[in-house]
């Protein structure tokens, strides 16, 4: 795919860029590996001032940053204002909490014939990330912010069609005062991924994206003994149960999935529903998926935005095709507009079997799967049964049905009568193939330590 900015509202290429050189790159490892070693020489006290002045300079920067995001991606620019904080909120958390999350850890001396045994978490090293362009900035923060509150440096590969974030987020951390090469970006296209992740000056790398470009960093990092987190993509069940509170469980299925244009990880997909409720559910949600407003992302009053790639509202429009070519039946949507842009309406199907390429597919737009179940064990079943594991909804008001899921579910997180969101404070990550490793919170910044146990005779 070019490096290039093309708005997703019209279609129109603004801007291309090209690739960096392999003497830009070569320079850009050895700024990064010069930091490493800078960085050394600071305390969790300098990098917390600093890390606080990047999450000033995104506030100060979000009206801006936001309208770069909604050009290059289509997201609503509330939802990238909205991003923006929320990515400064996450360096705030990690300039706070990152020296009491990585204090060395004592042991139990005596038992190991020690004067003195515990352990300490040092920096790794160089970090690759190789990210998405679906939450350009937050999801870029919430590797940076831990990952430099512990010392590392970090190497940015952004997707293809944000350059302009990238560049931005390339420049954020030496602005808000630390070491030159602590963070940088590298404008290149994934071909050229495997050349710098088997550079030895790069110690890890994580992804996030889709299972294909975390099988293959996955596969190279393995072949060089590198470790690796991989958030990948996700199938989300939601369940409802009779004893749900309808009505706010359809309004909250709507937001679940058509939040970001549909094009969210943890973005609900397939709704899973009792036959107690399920009239009274589709129902409502239905309409809710109806009412939204489509349209230009830029307009205060749009709900959805159109989808970021041409290829992407592409791929939708196939799973949809396929399934409907095989019986599915359409409850509202459906149909891609004509007329510029790559716009695609909130879409319900119902009737939906193992035959169709959607029953198995991570649909990355606003189209949702209903699906009709007699009791909880069904549901269950079919909630499991996906390759992925990233997500997952229950509701329901009953404690019995609570524990159960929590229990049962096949996923990286559970959510009792909401929907999933990522937050600093909570673990957030996949099993199957959704990934594995953490980000956030404790686990988070871990990661990308070396926990060293020292003993003292
Ligand atoms: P993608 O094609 O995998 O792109 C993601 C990043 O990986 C981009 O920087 C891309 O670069 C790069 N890339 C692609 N192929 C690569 C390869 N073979 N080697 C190295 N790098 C490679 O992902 P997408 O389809 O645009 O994004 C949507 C996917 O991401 C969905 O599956 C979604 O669920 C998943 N996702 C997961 C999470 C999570 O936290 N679990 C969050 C957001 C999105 P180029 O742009 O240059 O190709």
């Amino acid at each position: 795919m070019a490096i290039a900015t093309r708005d997703p509202a019209t279609g129109i290429v603004e801007r291309t860029f090209a690739p960096m050189s392999d003497e830009e790159v070569e320079r850009a490892l050895a700024d990064a590996a010069g930091a490493v070693v800078a960085l050394r020489r600071t305390t969790f006290a300098d990098r917390a001032a600093w890390m606080r002045a990047a999450a000033d300079l995104l506030e100060a920067d979000a009206p801006t940053l936001a309208a770069t995001m909604t050009r290059e991606m289509g997201k609503t620019l509330a939802s990238a204002e909205a991003e923006v904080r929320k990515a400064a909120h996450g360096c705030r958390y990690y300039a706070e909490h990152a020296a009491a999350m990585l204090a060395p850890e004592p042991a139990d001396a005596p038992a190991v014939g020690a004067a003195a045994a515990y352990s300490v978490y040092q920096p790794l090293g160089v970090v690759l990330a190789v990210m998405p362009w679906n939450y350009p900035v937050w999801q870029v923060l919430r590797f940076a912010a831990p990952a430099l509150m512990a010392g590392n440096a970090g190497l940015l590969k952004h997707a293809s069609n944000v350059p302009q974030t990238a560049l931005y987020l390339g420049e954020l951390f030496t602005r808000a005062g630390f070491p030159a090469g602590a963070f940088g970006t590298l404008l290149i296209g994934s071909a050229q991924v495997e050349r710098v992740l088997r550079d030895e000056r790069v110690a890890a790398a994580t992804l996030t994206g889709s299972e294909a470009a975390g099988r293959s960093v996955a596969r190279i990092a393995g072949d060089v003994l590198k470790k690796t987190v991989l958030e990948l993509g996700g199938s989300d069940p939601y369940l409802v149960l009779p004893s749900a509170d309808v009505a706010r469980a359809a309004a909250t299925a709507v937001r679940a999935r058509c939040q970001n244009n549909g094009q969210s990880c943890i973005a609900a997909k397939r709704f899973i529903v009792h036959a107690e409720v399920y009239d009274e559910f589709v129902a409502a949600f239905t309409e809710g998926m109806a009412a939204l407003r489509v349209g230009d992302p830029a307009d205060p009053d749009t709900d959805v935005g159109p989808v970021a790639t041409e290829q992407g509202r592409a791929e939708l429009a196939e799973l949809v095709a396929d399934a409907v070519a095989k019986g599915a039946t359409v409850l509202t949507g459906g149909e891609a507009p004509a007329g510029p842009g790559w716009f695609y309406p909130p879409t319900v199907l119902a009737d939906v079997d193992a035959t169709m390429r959607l029953y198995r597919e991570e649909t990355f737009g606003p189209v949702a799967v209903v699906y009709r179940v007699a009791d909880l064990a069904e549901a269950l079943e079919l909630a499991n049964g996906t390759a992925f594991g990233l997500g997952a909804v229950v509701w329901t008001t009953d404690e019995a049905e609570r524990v159960r899921c929590v229990a049962e579910l096949e996923s990286g997180a559970v959510t009792v009568n909401g929907m999933t969101t990522s937050y600093p404070e909570l673990p957030f990550g996949g099993i199957k193939t959704s990934g594995y490793g953490r980000e956030l919170a404790a686990v988070g910044i871990r990661e990308f330590c070396n926990l060293k146990a020292v003993w003292v005779g």
